[in-house]
């Protein structure tokens, strides 16, 4: 069992690099956008709490967000380990993530934090609103998603800073030349 925490301010391409550790790794990525997402698509209880939150780059709360990720690693039982995307946004979350996955013996092999100015940020964002469809790819909200992440987000590079388990990642370059910084993250923690 390894888990990858896969960390950065939107648009730094978490979802991106996620499918390729997935390819080679084999990991199981668990999106808690995506969740949210498809929780929005379903009009359930959950869906309907996040909805309006998202649409203005506001969290969704620690206590929703975390039943929400518990019970995805639930429906995972034979998982290898877990790739966690977009998971944890706040300190509470990181703690609570330990708590979750200390019942069950195992832990965060690595945090990879992935490093983009905010200029590239809002540029990617912007050009990914024109085919997404996502409420949250627009100028403002965009705007909002980054000070929220900058007030209440970077404080979790500290958390496993502490721990001894983050590695930056510089995230500009193409694909591959980020991706290789991460295999090498990986392998030098995985046995
Ligand atoms: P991005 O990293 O591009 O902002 P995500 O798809 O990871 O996109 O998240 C989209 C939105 O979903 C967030 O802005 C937030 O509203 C909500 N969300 C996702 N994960 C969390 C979380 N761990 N805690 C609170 N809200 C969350």
């Amino acid at each position: 069992m390894f888990n990858v925490v896969i960390f950065g301010a939107p648009g730094s391409g978490k979802g991106t690099q996620s499918d390729k550790i997935v390819e080679k790794y084999g990991l199981v990525h668990l999106s808690t956008g995506d969740i949210l997402r498809a929780e929005i698509a379903k009009g359930s209880e959950v869906g309907k709490i996040a909805d309006g939150l998202i649409s203005k780059g506001q969290f969704v709360p620690d206590d929703v967000i975390i039943a929400v990720l518990e019970n995805a690693i639930n429906e995972h039982p034979q998982a290898k380990g877990f790739i966690f995307d977009g998971f944890p946004r706040t300190v509470t979350q990181a703690e609570a993530l330990d708590s979750i996955l200390k019942k069950k013996n195992i832990r965060v092999g690595v945090m990879l934090n992935i490093d983009v100015d905010q200029n590239e940020l809002v540029k990617r964002l912007l050009n990914r609103g024109k085919t997404s469809g996502r409420s949250d790819d627009n100028l403002i909200t965009i705007q909002e998603r980054i000070n929220v992440y900058e007030q209440k987000t970077m404080p979790v590079i500290q958390f496993y800073d502490k721990q001894g388990k983050h590695v930056r990642i510089k995230g500009t370059g193409t694909l591959d030349e980020v991706f290789a910084q991460i295999e090498a993250a990986i392998d030098s923690r995985i046995s």
